[in-house]
């Protein structure tokens, strides 16, 4: 795959890049491990003063870089914005908390005192350069939401990229050093796949974090797992939205619609399986399929679009055989389902009823604006249904009724169950999954302590 920012609007290829060679990506690990030495001995308040810069310097820059983002992979600019302030906020919840959420504990008394010793603590310190390899759908997100807990924490960031957002690494270094960190602090690689396997061996990085795909994601946690290095990864999803009876259903069809179709439908936590109680089914379905087919789709970098093209040729086409194989199966179109002509990688917003577990689509991930419908007799079987995935990323479930969200919470193989909500993100709140979802957890306390070397210090 080049190294090249290609218009998924109208597939023109605006900017290529070289691969860098092996020299500079040998004077750039010189640099990280160079850089780590010093920058882990800098304090908090240093780290956090340098960190709520570069997020006011991404607010300043949001108009510009929002616009890169949806020539680069697509999505609605308003969108694009929005993910540019979401990523100031964290960079700034993580300069405020990281020195709380990374300030030496204390073992209890009894532990003290059992071990023999005078005193004890255990203290977070930083492992060294951190490679990331990061995907294109939240091309700014994806790597803050890696990048602000790290720098916190004193270690320094290796970014690779998705070779289709070039522009947005390369700001994305940039940014980080106008903000006045150290040149070796957070570096932009750009280099293509087949580059990481070596990287990753390399004895200076120290652990890797992968947001993507299943295969990259086993590729990566093979070689970590080779070397004993330590991985987050944060790999696809096939989220359940659970409607029951009491639920507002209403609201649920209205949020559903922006559940599955945010990001052009290429988030890991849109809500992408809809398994609804059958005594709400026909009224949740006919309002659902009315809002999806009501949205605008067209031109990303217009602020009224609701869905904008794909942001691969490659991207579109698997989404549109998990549509055609369903068909095949007896799976009902309730709207769209045929591309468009003309130029971009468009696909319309599309809800498929009468899935079966022969489809493909019933355990693939559908990357795009294609909903799911599943009728599910009571809460036990919409649990079964909601697990039958190999994934287990988030979970959405609607509901009225304690009891039923207690089971729900009790049961669903997810890393998180949202309760008449759409799964959204938060710096204070992990992040991650189970199952082939990935392991490990980002954001929050949970995520800055992923790549501390967790230290016990004992006083005899
Ligand atoms: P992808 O193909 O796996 O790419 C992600 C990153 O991994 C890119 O930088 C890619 O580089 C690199 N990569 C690909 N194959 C690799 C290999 N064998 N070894 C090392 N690196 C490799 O994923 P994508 O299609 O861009 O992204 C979509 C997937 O990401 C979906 O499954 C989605 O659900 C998942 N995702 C998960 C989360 C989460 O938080 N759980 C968030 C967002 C997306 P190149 O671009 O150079 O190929």
């Amino acid at each position: 795959m080049p190294i090249a920012t290609v218009n998924p609007a109208n597939g023109e290829t605006l900017k290529t890049y070289e691969a860098m060679g092996e020299e500079e990506l040998e004077r750039r690990l010189q640099l990280a491990e160079a850089t780590f030495r010093t920058y882990r001995t800098t304090t908090y308040p240093e780290r956090a003063r340098l960190l709520n810069r570069a997020a006011d310097l991404l607010e300043e820059d949001q108009r510009d870089i929002g616009r890169v983002m949806t020539t680069e992979m697509g999505k609605p600019v308003k969108q694009a914005r929005a993910e540019a302030a979401k990523c100031a906020k964290a960079m700034r919840w993580y300069a405020e908390h990281a020195a709380e959420l990374l300030a030496d504990e204390e073992p209890s008394a009894v532990d003290v005192k059992d071990s023999g010793a005078a005193r004890a603590l255990v203290r977070y310190r930083p492992l060294g350069p951190v490679l990331a390899v990061m995907p294109w759908n939240f091309p700014l997100w994806q790597v803050v939401r890696f990048a602000a807990p790290a720098l916190m924490a004193g270690n320094v960031g290796l970014l690779k990229h998705a070779s289709n957002v070039p522009q947005t690494a390369l700001y994305l270094e940039d940014l980080f050093h106008r903000a006045g960190f150290t040149e070796g602090c957070f570096q932009t690689l750009l280099i293509g796949s087949g580059a990481v396997d070596e990287i990753l061996r390399d004895e200076r990085v120290k652990a890797a974090t992968l947001t993507g795909s299943e295969p990259a994601g086993r590729a990566v946690a093979a070689t970590a797992g080779e070397m004993i290095k330590k991985t987050v990864l944060e790999l696809g999803g096939s989220d359940p939205y659970v409607v029951m009876p009491s639920a507002d259903v209403d609201r649920a069809a209205q949020v559903a619609v922006t559940a599955r179709v945010q990001n052009n439908g290429q988030s890991c936590i849109a809500a992408k399986r809809f398994i609804v109680h059958t005594d709400v089914y026909d009224a949740f379905t006919e309002r659902f399929v009315a809002g999806m087919a009501a949205l605008r789709v067209g031109d990303p970098l217009e602020e009224e679009t609701d869905v904008g093209p794909l942001a691969s040729e490659q991207g579109r086409s698997d989404l549109e055989e998990l549509v055609d194989d369903a068909r095949r199966f007896g799976a009902a179109v309730l709207c769209g389902g045929e591309r468009p002509d003309g130029p971009g990688w468009y696909y319309p917003p599309t809800v498929l009823s009468g899935i079966t577990r022969e489809m493909r689509i019933h355990r693939e991930e559908a990357f795009g604006p294609v909903a799911t419908l599943y009728r599910a007799a009571d809460l036990d079987e919409a649990v079964l249904i909601a697990n039958d995935s190999p994934f287990g990323l988030s979970s959405n479930v609607w509901t009225r009724d304690e009891a039923e969200v207690d089971r729900f919470v009790r049961d669903l193989e997810a890393g998180a169950v949202y309760v008449n909500g759409m799964t959204a993100s938060h710096p204070g709140f992990p992040f991650g999954g189970v199952k082939r979802s990935g392991y490990g957890r980002e954001l929050s306390g949970h995520g800055i302590r992923e790549f501390c070397n967790i230290t016990t210090v004992w006083h005899g």
